[in-house]
C-alpha cells in the first residue's frame, strides 16, 4: 500500500467533502472536496512544467490558501515540498537554492526577477509565481484538470525539506519522510484528542514545521476544520475565538494576548484547548494565562529535524516551566555532554531523540548527519535539559546557549525562571560573553513591562537569595524588546554580539 503521506490521510477525511477545510476570515471557505480537486489542478500543474518524484519544489510566497494547496499538491505528486521563509533575501536564496537544487521554484510575483537570476543557473528549472488569488502557477493550475491520482510512496521517501534556522553555521536541510510526519500526527492526534469537531486557530506561518506539519497534518487527519489567518493579531484572534476550540501558538502569543483585556474567561469558555510551543513559554505567562481564562496552556517540545518530542499531558498534569513525557512512540534520554553516558533523572545532559519521528538526516551532509547521530539511533538535538522521576522533560536551552563560568555550568532557562518572576520584568534572556577571569561571564538582558520601575539593583537584590553565587548575572540589561525572531526564539546570538564587550 503507498504510504504517500497525502493518500493516508485522505483515507480520514469527512465523508462530506463539502466540509470546511479551512476558511480565512472574510474569504470564501476551502472544503475538503475543494481541497482534493484544487490540489489535483496544482499537481497536474506542477508535473507539467517536468516535476518528478524526488525532486525538489522550493517555495518562497506567502501565506495564502494557493500556497496551502500547494503544499498539498507537491506532496501528492511524490517531490519533496521545500518551504522558504519569506524574508529572506535573494542573497540569502542563493545558498538554499544552490543546495537543494529544484526542478520547480514557486516565488512571490514581486520578487520574479531576482530569483529568475538564480534560476537561470540551474539546470532544468522552472520558476513560477504563486499570491493570494493569483500568480502564474495559480494560473495554470486553474486551466488543469483537477483529476489527479496520487503517486505512490514508501515511508521512507522524503516528503519534505526544511531548512534549519542555521544560527551556527551553514543551514542545513532536515529530510523529513512520509513516515516521520504520519507517525508524528498520529500520536499527536491521540495525546492531544482531536477529532472532526475541532475548529483550530491557525495564525503561524507555514514553513515552519509548527505551522505547516503539527497544525495543517492534524487538522488533515481529524478531519477538522482550521480559521487560516495570514499572520498573527490578538484583536483578530479574540474575535475568531468564539468559532474555535483549539489554537496552536508560539508564547509570543500568548504574551501577546495577555495584553488584551478582552481575554477574559468568556471570550476562551468555548476553547477546549491552547497548546503553545517553538520556544520556552515561561511559567510567569502560563499561570497568568490561566488566573485569566481558566485554562492551563499545554506545552509542548519538539525541532525541525525531529518533528514533535514530548508534550505536558491533556488529562493530565501540565506543568509550567515542563515541555512534559515522551510522545507515545517516542524515545527520550539525557546523556552526559562529555562521555555520551546516560544520566539518572534530575541530571541535566544532552537530550536525545529516537522514534519514528526522527528526520532521515541533512540533505547532502551525510558527515553531518553521522555526527549527530549515535550508532543506536538516538539523535542528538543540541538541547539540553533533564527529566523528573515522572518522565516530565526541563529544557534548560541549547547546548551552545550553555555558559561555562569558572568552569561551572550555568543553564540559562534557570535563571531566566527567576529574572521572569520579578515583578516588573516582562521577560529576559541570559547569556554568556566574554570574561578575562571566568572565561565567560553571565549577563542578563531583561525587557522591562510597560510602566515598570525596574532597575539593576532591584534585579541584583531579589536574585541574592534564590541563586547561588555563580548563577547570578555579573551584569544586568534592561531594554525595550528581546530580539525574536518570527517563530518567537529570542535570538541569543544578536544579544552575545551586541553584549560582546560588557567584560573589556
Ligand atoms: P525549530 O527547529 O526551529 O523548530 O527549533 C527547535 C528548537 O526550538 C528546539 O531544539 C528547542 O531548542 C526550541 N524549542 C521548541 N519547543 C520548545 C519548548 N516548548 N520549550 C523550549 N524550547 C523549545
Amino acid at each position: 500500500m503507498s504510504e504517500n503521506l497525502f493518500s493516508v490521510l485522505k483515507t480520514n477525511f469527512p465523508e462530506d467533502l463539502n466540509k470546511t477545510f479551512l476558511q480565512q476570515p472574510g474569504e470564501p471557505v476551502l472544503t475538503y472536496g475543494g481541497l482534493v480537486e484544487r490540489s489535483g489542478q496544482f499537481a497536474n500543474a506542477i508535473v507539467a512544467l517536468g516535476v518528478k518524484p524526488g525532486d525538489r519544489v522550493a517555495v518562497q510566497v506567502e501565506k495564502s490558501i494557493e500556497a496551502m494547496i500547494l503544499y498539498v499538491a507537491t506532496v501528492r505528486t511524490g517531490a519533496i515540498y521545500l518551504p522558504l521563509n519569506p524574508a529572506y533575501t535573494i542573497s540569502e536564496l542563493r545558498y538554499f537554492l544552490g543546495d537543494a537544487e529544484p526542478t520547480l521554484v514557486v516565488c512571490k510575483p514581486e520578487s520574479r526577477d531576482g530569483v529568475a537570476e538564480l534560476v537561470a543557473a540551474l539546470p532544468g528549472c522552472a520558476l513560477e509565481t504563486l499570491m493570494a488569488g493569483g500568480g502564474s502557477l495559480v494560473e495554470k493550475a486553474a486551466a488543469s484538470p483537477g483529476a489527479f491520482t496520487d503517486v505512490p510512496r514508501a515511508a521512507d521517501d522524503i516528503a519534505a525539506i526544511l531548512y534549519t534556522s542555521g544560527t551556527t553555521g551553514r543551514s542545513k536541510g532536515a529530510m523529513l519522510t512520509h513516515g516521520n510526519l504520519f507517525s508524528n500526527v498520529e500520536a499527536l492526534k491521540a495525546s492531544w484528542r482531536f477529532s472532526a469537531d475541532d475548529v483550530l486557530l491557525h495564525a503561524l506561518p507555514i514553513f515552519h514545521t509548527h505551522g505547516l506539519f503539527v497544525a495543517t497534518n492534524l487538522t488533515l487527519r481529524s478531519g477538522s476544520s482550521m480559521i487560516y489567518m495570514p499572520s498573527f493579531d490578538a484583536d483578530t484572534m479574540l474575535r475568531e475565538m468564539p468559532k474555535a476550540s483549539v489554537m496552536m501558538g508560539v508564547p509570543t502569543f500568548y504574551s501577546r494576548l495577555l495584553t488584551k483585556p478582552g481575554l477574559t474567561r468568556e471570550a476562551t469558555a468555548g476553547m477546549r484547548l491552547f497548546i503553545s510551543g517553538s520556544a520556552p513559554l515561561s511559567a510567569e505567562v502560563h499561570k497568568e494565562f490561566s488566573a485569566r481564562t481558566g485554562h492551563e496552556i499545554l506545552e509542548r517540545y519538539g525541532m525541525t529535524e525531529t518533528n514533535m518530542n514530548t508534550s505536558n499531558l491533556y488529562d493530565g498534569a501540565r506543568i509550567p516551566g515542563s515541555v512534559g513525557p515522551a510522545l507515545p512512540g517516542v524515545e527520550v534520554r539525557i546523556t552526559d555532554l562529555k562521555t555520551g553516558e546516560s544520566l539518572p533523572r534530575g541530571e541535566a545532559g544532552g537530550i536525545e531523540i529516537r522514534g519514528p519521528n526522527v528526520f532521515k538526516g541533512y540533505w547532502r551532509m551525510p558527515e553531518k548527519t553521522k555526527e549527530d547521530f549515535r550508532e543506536d539511533g538516538f539523535f542528538k538535538s543540541g538541547d539540553v535539559g533533564y527529566m523528573d522521576e515522572d518522565g516530565y522533560v526541563y529544557i534548560a536551552g541549547r547546548s551552545r546557549d550553555l555558559i561555562i563560568t569558572g568552569g561551572l555550568n550555568v543553564y540559562p532557562a534557570e535563571v531566566e525562571a527567576a529574572l521572569d518572576a520579578i515583578p516588573g520584568v516582562a521577560e529576559s534572556a541570559v547569556i554568556g560573553v566574554p570574561h578575562a577571569d571566568f572565561g565567560e561571564g553571565v549577563v542578563a538582558v531583561v525587557a522591562r513591562r510597560s510602566g515598570a520601575a525596574l532597575d539593576e539593583d532591584v534585579i541584583r537584590d531579589a536574585l541574592k537569595d534564590q541563586l547561588a553565587k555563580f548563577k547570578q548575572p555579573k551584569k544586568v540589561f534592561i531594554v525595550t524588546d528581546l530580539p525574536r525572531n518570527v517563530m518567537g526564539k529570542i535570538q541569543k546570538n544578536m544579544l552575545r554580539e551586541e553584549f560582546a564587550k560588557t567584560f573589556d
